[in-house]
């Protein structure tokens, strides 16, 4: 069976310093995101082992646990992926362009994601994505990893707003947490998944009453 594996921060664990913390992104990656994997490989494994036996007593709990992990796993590698220590500004062609159209520019995105992640009650994760069917960028909240999630859409800039990814720096100011990641986007990384994702056809029918862009 092929299993999950932790992938390699793209950059050393003090260089996103001082926004984050090495201590922070050591702890957060070896291992909070490591737990993720781990998880997911187990409830693998556990679903390989109730096949076998023709035991789905605990399938329910075992679906939780795959959807909570794997989404885990996605997200935070995402994350990792999103930042950079050479990141900031704002980004700029296609993707620009979508923002203006969809949140009526940057600064509103800015504010609507930041808000987003500020206003999770628990734990959760804050995130810009691609809606395939309406075809436009949407904000969404998901509780714990899996959540609240828009089926379908593709999930392009994430910002984790677990406690466990600012709280040994920022402790209950969380707020500032947020607005340092804006110095870190990678917005060279956002813009490929987003000419990535517009390749996606959910093969529906597209029930917009607008022509949807091109
Ligand atoms: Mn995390």
């Amino acid at each position: 069976m092929a299993r999950y594996v932790l992938p390699d921060l793209p950059y050393d664990y003090g260089s996103l310093e001082p926004h984050i913390s090495a201590d922070i992104m050591r702890l957060h990656h070896d291992k909070h995101h490591k737990a993720y994997v781990d998880g997911a490989n187990a409830a693998l494994e556990a679903l390989e082992e109730a096949r076998q036996k023709n035991d789905f007593a605990r399938l329910a709990a075992l679906e939780r646990s795959l959807a909570f992990n794997v989404s885990g796993h996605v997200l935070h590698s995402l994350f990792w992926q999103n930042l950079t220590p050479d990141g900031g500004d704002r980004p700029t062609g296609d993707l620009a362009s979508a923002l203006d159209r969809d949140f009526g520019g940057f600064a509103h995105f800015r504010a609507q994601l930041t808000k987003a992640a500020s206003t999770i009650m628990g734990s959760g994760w804050a995130a810009l994505c691609w809606d395939p069917l309406g075809r436009r960028l949407l904000t969404a909240q998901f509780h714990d990893h899996q959540s609240e999630v828009t089926q379908g859409s593709v999930p392009l800039l994430v910002i984790d707003a677990w406690e466990h990814a600012y709280y040994l720096q920022y402790k209950n100011e969380k707020v500032q947490f947020f607005e340092a990641l804006w110095n870190l986007w990678n917005w060279e990384d956002v813009e490929a998944r987003f000419a990535a994702a517009r390749r996606l056809d959910l093969g529906l029918v597209h029930v917009t009453d607008e022509q949807p862009a091109p």
